[in-house]
């Protein structure tokens, strides 16, 4: 049978980083096997699951680009079938309606936890008749005998002693069925046969299990693949910063570096950090997936992320910068070809909110000068290049990066100087920040008329500032 892998995800939030993992080693599994890739909506906790949530897991998978062959599917849409494998079960005897009051049972875990005790429910209804038209929930008669014995991808051998395992409820008394019922019969349903999840659920594939062969069926192979930890070693959570995946492309992070950075959690291939999608699906082997658990590293993502940006086309770059531009308020169709920033800047940044930020002089007068490279590069001895440079920009017949730069090669000549001391001065007074592409790129990008009159803003700031020292 071809490989067939999902990934299920319960739409109570947005898809985070964790959860990302698991998609995309189930996507990797399916796409190096020549299989197929389901996606599962498990919607079923109807309190808790949203539409926003579904959409915005839908917008995450868009965003990563991982492809899926069948679905979505939604639980909430699959309840006569679910009723189906209940009514089966019952009539062979294998699950069976408890009447249980609340009371009960809590008194009787409340028993258990005094002796030290694991919880369970005691089979009380196991021999009792209980009308249809009586309240109650339908348990699975889990076998009391044997062992169920898993043989993880990630995890190696697991036994699961049955006498371990209590009889658990298959559909609740308001006639919704619970998680452990619905996974068995999609995961039987839409056939599939390797099931990569995260590892909070090792403690359900035993009792999986047995409800699949309850109905006479092969269970499929498991692999359940440690969490994630914060930088503290705790478990990843909102307090460790970002773990939402649409929030990582808010800040500026290319979908194939999360993706990239995610694979080397808990996965390696010898020394290697760098591996594109086709590469991931060519090495990637889910038998190699670290048992531990593994720690996020946000400087590793971001080192990542800046090789990508340095090697992808400006296009694209452009494409995705644009509406981080606009939300610095800047529509950049009313400057320099986008195209051509993201090129000169790839080299400088490590994300594309970064990018925006640094790019956004092309765009709009900025309201102060970085306060480190004012003081470094706009004093007094920087007034006459500026004011040279500014006489011979205002009559430049041709305003290109060429003729840009033999402006300050001239300047630096006719004044005695080191290109540096008119091309810093310059580029605080043009991009108001100490570090920007090539003095004549950043003078053509900018446009004359910005430049004229940033210059002019910087020899009156040198100015006023020599004026104060001097009084
Ligand atoms: N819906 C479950 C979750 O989001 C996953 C269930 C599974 O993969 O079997 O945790």
């Amino acid at each position: 049978m071809s490989t067939k892998t999902r990934f299920a995800p319960s739409p109570t939030g947005y898809l985070h980083v964790g959860g990302a993992r698991t998609a995309l080693f189930s996507w990797l599994h399916a796409r190096k096997h020549g299989g197929k890739y389901v996606l599962r909506i498990e919607d079923t906790d109807l309190q808790r699951s949203t539409t926003e949530s579904i959409n915005a897991i839908l917008e995450a998978m868009t965003w990563l680009g991982l492809d899926y062959d069948e679905g979505p599917f939604y639980q909430t849409r699959r309840f006569d079938r679910y009723n189906e494998v209940i009514d089966e079960l019952l009539g062979k005897g294998l699950a069976y309606r408890c009447s249980c009051p609340k009371e009960r049972l809590e008194a009787l875990r409340e028993g258990q936890l005094e002796r030290k005790e694991k919880p369970r429910y005691d089979e009380h209804c196991r021999g009792t008749l209980v009308d249809a038209g009586e309240p109650h929930v339908i348990r699975f008669r889990n076998p009391n005998e044997g062992s169920v014995i898993v043989d993880d991808m990630v995890r190696g051998k697991i036994v699961f002693r049955n006498d371990e395992l209590d009889d658990l409820i298959i559909r609740r008394t308001d006639g919704s069925p619970t998680y452990n019922l619905t996974v068995v019969v999609d995961d039987l349903d839409m056939g599939i046969t390797d099931v990569i999840r995260g590892d909070d659920h090792v403690n359900n594939t035993p009792r999986q299990i047995n409800i699949l062969r309850a109905l006479d069926k092969e269970p499929p192979r498991y692999a359940h693949v440690p969490m994630i930890l914060g930088d503290d070693g705790a478990r990843l959570s909102k307090r460790h910063g970002a773990i939402s995946v649409m929030e990582y492309r808010n800040q500026g992070i290319l979908p194939e570096a999360l993706l990239n950075y995610l694979v080397r959690l808990g996965w390696s291939h010898g020394d290697d950090e760098l591996f594109t999608l086709d590469e991931m699906v060519e090495l990637f082997d889910i038998g190699d997936v670290n048992r531990a658990a593994s720690a996020f590293n946000t400087e590793k993502l971001l080192w990542i992320n800046q090789h990508y940006i340095k090697q992808d086309d400006p296009a694209r770059i452009a494409r995705l910068l644009s509406p981080l531009m606009g939300e610095l308020g800047i529509d950049p169709a009313e400057g320099p070809d986008l195209v051509e920033v993201a090129r000169q800047q790839q080299e400088r940044a490590k994300t594309l909110v970064e990018m925006a930020e640094i790019s956004a002089f092309f765009y709009r007068d900025f309201d102060e000068f970085e306060q480190k490279a004012a003081k470094k590069h706009l004093k007094a001895a920087a007034l006459e290049p500026l004011q040279e440079v500014r006489e011979r920009l205002a009559t430049l017949e041709e305003w290109d990066a060429e003729k840009l730069h033999q402006v300050v090669i001239a300047v630096a000549e006719s004044l005695g100087l080191n290109m540096g001391k008119v091309a810093q001065p310059l580029r605080v007074a043009v991009a108001g920040r100490a570090a920007s592409p090539g003095i004549d790129v950043t003078l053509q990008l900018t446009g004359r008329e910005a430049c004229l009159r940033r210059i002019d803003k910087a020899l009156a700031w040198i100015n006023k500032r020599v004026d104060e020292n001097a009084s």
